[in-house]
């Protein structure tokens, strides 16, 4: 049994003061939830990781950064490590998203060394992965994944890699309102759970949890998470507001798998 997690990746949003009155409107919804059968992440800036730390402490909610750098400490100007975020109450970290891998030219091989560097500090690493809208109108969507995990996962052993989570996020889905259909999900996340099994084995391919993400909406959530290797989702714009957001927590907390 995969529990599902949900994450709010709220990207380069919210002053402190916007942070903390989302996270308390994010309680109140909650509060009228069921979520113990279900992960709630929020990854806020850096700025605002404490504050809303302190929001959501006692909640069961966790919190999450959306980058680091691979060094313990040292002359790196305008990074983040791995000890700060658990320091400011981070229990997870995304690696590798597109948004970092486009425009802050993240590789295959920076993605490695920043999930090697969260697992060495106790934080539990969500990889992203996912192609291009040229890359699947190629046929190369596979090979994309195939590079991706590969890349990211160098190294690592199985005990590694169950303490991770993955997220499918095919690109053309994220902040375009265009959502991956639920077979196209399926079909990408059955493909990263069998290489999972030829690279690992069957207790990783079994054990690993895979979001998806991509313009994931309370509209869709159910459809989604219904699909056998959807165990959850890693959720952008959405995420920005206590309504939309509880939504997306409330649908998935109903999926049952
Ligand atoms: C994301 O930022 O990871 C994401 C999936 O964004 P959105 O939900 O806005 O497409």
């Amino acid at each position: 049994m995969r529990k599902i997690i949900i994450a709010g990746n709220w990207k380069m949003y919210k002053t402190i003061k916007e942070a903390i009155e989302l996270s308390n409107a994010l309680k109140r919804e909650f509060f009228k939830l069921d979520t113990q059968a279900i992960d709630i992440v929020l990854c806020p800036p850096f700025t605002a990781l404490s504050e809303v730390a302190e929001a959501v402490n006692e909640t069961g909610i966790k919190l999450g950064g959306q980058d680091l750098y691979w060094a313990g400490e040292g002359a790196f100007t305008g990074e983040v490590s791995g000890r700060m975020l658990r320091d400011a109450g981070c229990e997870f970290v995304i690696i590798g998203h597109s948004e970092r891998r486009q425009f802050f030219s993240e590789t295959n091989e920076s993605v490695n060394k920043k999930t090697k560097a969260a697992l060495e500090c106790g934080l539990t690493p969500i990889v992203c992965v996912g192609e291009r809208l040229d890359e699947r109108e190629a046929g190369k969507t596979f090979d994309v994944l195939r590079s991706h995990i590969e890349g990211a996962l160098t190294g690592l052993s199985a005990e590694d890699v169950l303490r991770i989570i993955i997220a499918y996020e095919p690109v053309w889905a994220i902040g375009t309102g265009k959502t991956a259909t639920p077979e196209q999900a399926q079909e990408a996340h059955k493909y990263i759970r069998d290489l999972l099994h030829k690279l690992y084995n069957q207790e990783v391919a079994q054990e690993v949890r895979i979001q998806y993400g991509g313009s994931v909406k309370p509209e869709n959530t159910a459809e989604l998470m219904n699909q056998p290797d959807v165990d959850g989702a890693l959720v952008g714009g959405a995420s920005l507001k206590a309504e939309s957001f509880s939504e997306i927590i409330k649908k998935a907390s109903e999926v049952l798998k």
